[in-house]
């Protein structure tokens, strides 16, 4: 049997965590059995319809590198063969039109309510002939759910669970519009889809019964069902808003690397020894669904952090450039020349081993692609104000210093250092790198003129004097 997953998120115009962590395991099984991963749009509330929100799902799952197989269905183009898979399970004795007008099921649920039952409605209408079917009320079709006995499903992740049928009420299939319902459509598009396995989260868990009396009812294979515990906040309370970012693009724009952010989430419910850094490859032969977590997953922001460092280390200079060129325009307006990649490439070793985000590798990054005018924030002009003298020196020397290089600028600084500053290196370094980067905060400064060059560092210093104050 060929493996078939499936993605089926609901435009929300958000996609969280927890809905890319569902994705990326069906993804990976898939992928692990040479099978297909499907993606299926759940768009049937065309109330709160937009295509945005659409769009914004396959930003996600396109930045996390999860390509799906074939074109992603909309099961709202799929309703009318939803209905007419309603209409056979009605000419096979499987499901029953219900005319029960509001008033009753108002009364019905008021019944249940004062009784403590969960489910309310008395199969009136399951055994009824049409012929007493009042005229003004159109009809819900109902599923005919078994009375006794009970029904279990064994879950890969939970076991084997069982639901009682006094537990399953008779739900409803279609509308009195004639539309399906989500539980309706789910299951056709399953089974039309061909799909084999279902991983998603165990809020689900309670819908599979009443899927799993629809697959029955069709006489069609029921899928593998693995339902993936929640994902919790570092206190262990639900994973919310108030614990960090919760959707994907939110973690894009905090400067994750998709890799980064792909190996937490992995690991984040599922584990492999005791293997921490695993590659999207290695993830693909391993991932299986026997070391799925069956307890909720702690989000831990910092171990997040870590990987992120260490992918931003691994990765070549072109992916990192690839990755932040966004974060170049958005955070500071620039635009990267040929020169600016020149120069980021030469001095990113020491920028990739202090960044923990790509926005930290950004903003330490940014004054290699500025050019002369450039703005200095307010440290770095009450710097250069104190500091004209030294500058004016140090540039002085600069303009003949042989070899231009990390090393003897260093060497040179010392030195103006202990003519005009009691050697006190960072009393000329520090000047230096307001000049030339135009804040405080930066990589060795030694090293990044040397990256500069002569000429560029010298006209930095010309120019940053100018403007101290
Ligand atoms: N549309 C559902 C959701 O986003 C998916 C349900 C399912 O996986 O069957 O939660």
């Amino acid at each position: 049997m060929s493996v078939v997953t499936r993605f089926p998120p609901s435009p929300t115009g958000f996609m969280h965590v927890g809905n890319a962590r569902t994705a990326l395991f069906n993804y990976l099984y898939a992928r692990r059995h040479g099978g297909k991963f499907l993606v299926r749009i759940e768009d049937t509330d065309r109330k709160r319809h937009s295509e945005e929100a659409v769009q914004v799902i396959f930003e996600g799952l396109e930045w996390m590198g999860l390509e799906y197989d074939g074109e992603a269905l909309s099961q709202f183009a799929g309703m009318g063969r939803h209905a007419e898979v309603a209409h056979e399970m009605l000419k096979a004795g499987k499901a029953y039109y219900c005319y029960c007008s509001p008033e009753e099921l108002e009364a019905m649920r008021e019944t249940a309510k004062a009784e403590g039952r969960s489910q309310f409605y008395d199969r009136r209408w399951r055994d009824r002939d049409p012929s007493e079917a009042p005229q003004d009320i159109k009809p819900v079709v109902r599923i005919k759910a078994p009375l006794e006995g009970e029904t279990t499903i064994n879950d890969v992740v939970q076991g084997a669970v069982t639901v009682a049928h006094d537990q399953l009420d008779d739900f409803i299939l279609l509308r009195s519009d004639g539309t399906p319902t989500y539980m309706l459509s789910v299951v056709v598009d399953d089974h039309d889809m061909g799909v084999t396995h279902i991983l998603r989260g165990d809020d689900h868990l309670n819908n599979s019964f009443r899927q799993k009396l629809i697959f029955d009812a069709m006489g069609w294979t029921l899928p593998v069902f693995g339902h993936l515990p929640l994902i919790h906040g570092p206190d262990g309370g639900k994973f919310s808003k108030r614990h960090g970012a919760q959707s994907v693009r939110e973690y894009k724009e905090l400067g994750y690397l998709p890799e980064a952010f792909c190996n937490y989430l992995l690991r984040l419910g599922w584990s492999h020894g005791d293997d921490e850094i695993i590659s999207r490859e290695q993830a693909i032969e391993w991932f299986d669904l026997e070391h799925i977590g069956r307890s909720p997953a702690r989000f831990d922001f910092a171990k997040l952090d870590s990987l992120n460092a260490h992918y931003i280390k691994e990765a070549r200079p072109e992916r990192l450039l690839e990755c932040s060129r966004e974060f170049y325009k958005e955070r500071h307006g620039l635009e990267l020349s040929d020169i600016a990649v020149e120069r980021i490439t030469l001095g990113i070793e020491e920028l990739k081993a202090r960044s923990k985000t790509l926005l930290q590798f950004v903003d330490e990054s940014a004054f290699y692609a500025r050019s002369i005018p450039y703005a200095f924030d307010e440290k770095a002009l009450a710097l250069l104000g104190e500091s004209k003298a030294i500058l004016a020196a140090l540039e002085d020397e600069l303009e003949s210093l042989e070899p231009f290089t990390g090393e003897s600028i260093q060497n040179l600084c010392q030195k103006i250092a202990g003519d005009l500053a009691e050697g006190k290196l960072g009393k000329v370094a520090m000047p230096l790198r307001a000049a030339v980067t135009g804040t405080t905060v930066s990589p060795s400064i030694f090293g990044a003129c040397a990256v500069l060059g002569r000429k560029e560092t010298c006209a930095r210093i010309r120019f940053a004097v100018q403007q101290g104050k």
